[in-house]
């Protein structure tokens, strides 16, 4: 017997029916309709678009490279990170070829490839904004100019053409990118002291490390890092240089410094203050670069801002951004469900977040928020025919409120077809395309498992683990573990909070007691042939919030397994604001194979009163109004907004 000193993860297939329905989507509808719209060749409309600022409807993002290039004549049209759309897509098709090989496809990224090698500069820079419409103010505004974040968005594309097709151009235009951000970036003599406006070059650096092996790519990472906040005036500064009224993108430069995580260094940040997204992506890159580098000021960070977000500012369906003013966190326990915003690129962004913490520690939280933003707050942003997009996420919509009341217009109550500012569809699209990349970490000799998304997925040594279920629908999950060579390693699995009371664990057909150690139990693996069943509690579950959350007072949202559920206008009679729920109330549930592609359904005994006449006094006596018993049914959060616009609420009185 061998011990697998370091396991080492080959390649995952995914087998989920539920996760392969969207997989094939993505490759059948999202990548094709994405390239249409962002080649201006889609017949779409942004003019619901919260973000929409007067732009019409095309893209131009691939016009822009094109001018760049000097393939096109005209101006740059769009925000100054318009080209972030297509390098996300881009990053989307790569993943795409591990599980569905498409030579049509492979034809076009190749030939987008070849075009953004075009468009890039000799000394590796490429923002199409700045070289086609201001490149004397390259760098000079990075409070605004998203040039980092563009390049960063193109580096990770990179990484991952490179890893998935061998493309050694892809790879080759990242690391003069990164090589170029190298020169200009920094504190010795001439270099500019900064760093941009939106982190996600941290997290970007750090990934061309992981694949170049360049110590230079993430020493720039970590400087970005600790440079962050350092000179809190630094934006302002260079804002006055270029022109204090030039501003890139109107409004940006009247958010606080905490708006970009600069108020401070980041070592001394106890909250996760600001944009949302900005939050996330540099959280992400913190993980990152502490596993890394084993910076420990960097990994206390990550574990503050981690448990700001989890225990005090996040929806219990994982959205995060508790205003729509500046895509925004509040402040703690600020949840409110219909002036929220739950932008779709925050749930991605905390699934990195969640991943790069499983990457250092064993702790089942960390599974437990990937679970819940991939089953929940992230996929709600994908209509289920792929052709359309929420950017904000609400837990209670109402479609008069949305027309009626100026400060709900940002809460749609059905999915846009694309956005000015489109930063979200091709972010979800990559986290669908990647999706088997979140399902195992290797810590030593020992192998998590912590997502239940069936697969098949080999290591080095023959070793293959096979996990079969019917989730998110059924808790039954069989794991077939071939060992050939009867190596020795462990293996963890996550016990999921939902179902920490409540789980049985049998090895080889045997019933077996285990103990629970941080969210995981473990199992030594030696023989050629082992299986373990998992069965995790799949009851309806009655949840309320921490009562200091004063917009869930007193009421329930109802969850099963990892699904959070919400009620709409389309099951059940408008107001949904008069049901109650008594908190034991008697529940069934059931599969519906014909309902929005296959959902499991719930049913709750409810009460409600009857509406009011409309011609009722505005206020009465508050003697108790008799209610009926009723029903309220519910489907997965992630589902709404797929048939008529009508009201949906995710919180119900209790009572
Ligand atoms: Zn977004």
């Amino acid at each position: 017997m061998q011990v697998m000193t370091q396991p080492q993860l080959k390649k995952v297939e995914i087998t989920s029916a539920f996760w392969k329905r969207y997989r094939e989507l993505v490759v059948k509808e999202v990548l094709p309709y994405q390239w249409d719209v962002m080649n201006d060749q889609a017949d779409i409309k942004i003019a619901e678009d919260p973000q929409n600022n007067g732009q019409d409807k095309n893209s131009h993002a691939v016009a822009n490279l094109k001018i760049a290039a000097g393939e096109m004549k005209g101006h740059h049209y769009g925000f100054p990170f318009q080209d972030t759309d297509v390098y996300k897509w881009l990053e989307a098709a790569a993943y795409s070829f591990s599980y569905h090989p498409n030579p049509d496809l492979k034809k076009i990224t190749d030939n987008l490839v070849d075009l953004i090698a075009k468009a890039q500069e000799p000394d590796g820079y490429l923002s199409t904004f700045f070289q086609i419409d201001a490149p004397e103010r390259k760098f000079k505004r990075l409070q605004q100019s998203h040039e980092l974040y563009t390049m960063g968005h193109y580096i990770e594309a990179g990484v991952a053409y490179y890893q998935a097709t061998g493309s050694e151009k892809a790879l080759t235009i990242a690391k003069k990118m990164a090589d170029c951000i190298d020169a200009h970036f920094g504190l010795s003599e001439g270099k500019i002291p900064g760093y941009d406006g939106h982190p996600e070059i941290e997290l970007a650096l750090s990934r061309l490390y992981e694949v170049t092996h360049e110590q230079k790519y993430l020493d720039l990472a970590h400087y970005f890092l600790n440079q962050r906040g350092q000179n809190p005036d630094f934006f302002e500064k260079q804002n006055e240089a270029d022109g204090i009224d030039r501003d890139l993108i109107p409004g940006m430069r009247d958010f606080p410094r905490n708006y970009y995580q600069a108020a401070e260094p980041i070592k001394d940040q106890q909250t996760a203050d600001g944009h949302a997204v900005r939050v996330v992506y540099l959280c992400t890159g913190m993980a990152y670069v502490a596993r890394l580098t084993g910076d420990q000021d960097l990994l206390a960070a990550c574990h503050r801002f981690w448990n700001d977000i989890v225990k005090r500012r996040m929806y219990i369906t994982g959205n995060i951004g508790s205003t729509t003013t500046g895509e925004a966190f509040t402040y703690d326990y600020d949840l409110p469900n219909d002036t929220m915003y739950g932008e779709t690129c925050a749930s991605v962004g905390m699934s990195f977040f969640a991943r790069q913490m499983l990457n250092i520690e064993a702790k089942g939280e960390y599974g437990d928020i990937l679970e819940k933003e991939l089953f929940n707050g992230a996929l709600s942003g994908m209509s289920l025919d792929g052709k359309h997009f929420f950017y904000v996420n609400p837990l209670e919509a109402d479609p008069a409120a949305t027309k009626g009341n100026p400060g709900k217009s940002h809460v749609l109550t059905h999915r846009a077809d694309w956005f000015g500012c489109a930063c979200c569809p091709a972010n979800l699209a990559r986290l669908i395309t990647s999706v088997d990349h979140y399902l195992y970490s290797v810590h030593d000799d020992t192998i998590l498992s912590h997502q239940f998304i069936a697969n098949e997925a080999s290591f080095a040594d023959d070793v293959t683990i096979t996990q079969e279920n019917n989730f998110p629908w059924a808790g039954d999950i069989h794991y077939t573990i071939a060992n050939p060579h009867t190596r020795s390693f462990k293996l963890g699995l996550r016990i999921p909070g939902w179902s920490a009371g409540n789980f049985a664990v049998q090895v080889n057909g045997q019933a077996e007691d285990v103990a629970v150690t941080d969210g995981f139990v473990y199992f030594a693996i030696d023989a050629a042939a082992t299986t373990i069943d998992l069965k995790l509690d799949m009851s309806v579950q009655f949840m309320r919030s921490n009562n200091r959350v004063r917009a869930d007072v007193g009421q329930v949202a109802i969850q099963r397994g990892p699904l959070v559920y919400a009620a709409e206008q389309a099951d059940n009679e408008a107001p949904l604001w008069l049901y109650r729920i008594d908190r034991n109330a008697k529940t069934e549930s059931h599969y519906e194979a014909d309902l929005l592609k296959g959902v499991t359904v719930v049913e709750a005994a409810a009460h409600r009163e009857p509406e009011d006449p409309a011609d009722a006094d505005l206020y009465t006596s508050a003697a108790e109004k008799p209610a009926q018993d009723t029903q309220l049914t519910l489907i997965p959060y992630y589902a709404w907004a797929n048939r008529e616009d009508g009201q949906m609420q995710v919180w119900c009185r209790r009572g």
